[in-house]
């Protein structure tokens, strides 16, 4: 293990492919093949379902995969964000049976955080469970919360103690999303679907058992999950050659896996990553913009960062050069990244860049970025919050002014 290379890793895996890959298969035994292997998750501990393997060796696994032209593991926020808070603050039962879960696709998650008066200060969140029994009663509202129409779980924060301080009281849930007293309410916006939702619980309930992390002890586990959307955010991962939405609401279980190959959902990105320098550039020529010297000069820049993203994420994978601030910088990047793409994208395809749909040059992909590029900047965290988070916590920069910390909630005005 300790002289692995990721060239050992390929020849691994393709070997592995070539006995295990079969596109007739459904998406559901797919990806409960591809769970029980370890290369679902490889950077996982291998009690965890995973390999135990540094991020270089799971892009090889990735990479692998494209290569063969076989199907990644499920897309979504359950394997982006709740499985690696289960691993680090996970029971056994919870390790053991819904990280498998999330891996082999049964269960899809959303993300039950932000909330009308708590966005960037997320620890401000009012949605409250009492305890009943050995339950817990669930009363609140969520905001922007993105799949929660395709999903049956939920990562739920919850005020269990308002006479602790304010980061003190919240607990972390996995949450029944399709139990009586949720419901969900899609939000359209500009880009002209409802990939976020409000959510209304009134007295739902939840079991002891699906407190993840232990009571009051949620934003710990809360800031496990933030972290791995920031870093999922930045640049630097390769995909495989496809993948398909997760979870018993989606339909895509019983699909047949071979015609998921070619279709990457990009969880609302737009189309960054590194493929996106180069689909420009082919844009560029096909439309005979490649001798401007102003798109020449952009697509340039959009190159160098993604590359510069690219070695900041391997270079995060150093422990000597680690300095704590990496997934908010790979935050901020993306951010900047999709700023970039929407300018020089629209430089490209000039007045085309008004028409909608998928028949004009580019098939509508800088229109999609377009109108999306404002989110990555807001999502896991405010550009400005990510800024904040590097001064005082990076930079040790003083803190910004507010109620002594260990004032109690219910004694904060936003508690009223
Ligand atoms: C596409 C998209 C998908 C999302 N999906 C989810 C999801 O699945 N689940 C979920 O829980 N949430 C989700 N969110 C919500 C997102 O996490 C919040 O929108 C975000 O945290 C900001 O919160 P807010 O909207 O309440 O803005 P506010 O917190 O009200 O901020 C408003 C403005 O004030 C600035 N600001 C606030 N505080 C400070 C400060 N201390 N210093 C400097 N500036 C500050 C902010 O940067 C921002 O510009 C999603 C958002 C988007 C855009």
């Amino acid at each position: 293990m300790a002289n692995l290379t990721a060239e050992d890793v390929k020849a691994e895996v393709k070997a592995w492919l070539e006995e295990n890959w079969d596109p007739e298969r459904n998406v559901a035994e797919w990806w409960d093949i591809l769970a029980r292997s370890g290369y679902a998750a490889p950077t996982f501990p291998e009690e965890c379902w995973g390999k135990g393997w540094t991020r270089d060796l799971a892009m090889a696994v990735n990479e692998t995969l494209a290569e063969h032209g076989a199907i990644g593991p499920p897309a979504g926020l359950g394997y982006l964000l709740a499985a690696p808070t289960i691993v680090a603050h996970g029971n056994e039962r919870q390790k053991q049976e819904d990280l498998l879960r999330i891996l082999n696709g049964q269960d899809a998650w959303c993300q039950l955080f932000s909330e009308p008066g708590a966005g960037s200060d997320l620890a401000s969140l009012s949605t409250r469970a009492v305890k009943d029994g050995d339950e817990w009663i669930i009363t609140g509202q969520k905001v922007w919360t993105s799949t929660a129409q395709l999903t049956n779980l939920g990562m739920l924060l919850a005020r269990t103690d308002p006479s602790l301080p304010k980061h003190k009281g919240i607990t972390y849930f996995k949450f029944n999303m399709t139990q009586p007293g949720v419901e969900v309410r899609p939000l359209k916006e500009m880009t002209g679907r409802a990939l976020f939702n409000e959510v209304f619980i009134d007295a739902a309930r939840v079991h002891d058992d699906d407190i993840i992390g232990g009571v009051n002890n949620g934003w710990a586990a809360a800031n496990t999950t933030l972290m791995a959307e920031r870093a999922g955010l930045g640049t630097g991962g390769t995909g495989a050659a496809g993948n398909a939405f997760p979870g018993p609401r989606a339909g895509q279980l019983g699909d047949r896996v071979g015609d998921y190959v070619g279709k990457i959902r990009t969880g609302g990105t737009g189309g960054g990553g590194l493929f996106a320098a180069p689909r420009l550039i082919k844009l560029a020529q096909e439309l005979g913009r490649d001798d401007d010297p102003n798109v020449r000069q952009k697509l340039a820049k959009l190159y160098t960062l993604q590359q510069l993203g690219r070695f900041s994420a391997l270079r995060a994978k150093t422990p000597s050069q680690r300095t704590g601030a990496e997934p908010n910088i790979a935050k901020l990047m993306m951010s900047d990244l999709l700023r970039l793409q929407r300018e020089v994208g629209n430089e490209i395809i000039g007045a085309n860049g008004m028409i909608m749909g998928t028949e004009g040059p580019g098939s509508g992909v800088v229109q999609e970025v377009t109108l999306f590029s404002p989110g990555p900047s807001i999502y896991g965290g405010t550009d400005q919050v990510q800024r904040n988070i590097i001064g005082e916590r990076v930079l040790g920069l003083p803190k910004e002014p507010g109620p002594a910390k260990d004032t109690p909630f219910s004694e904060l005005l936003i508690s009223r």
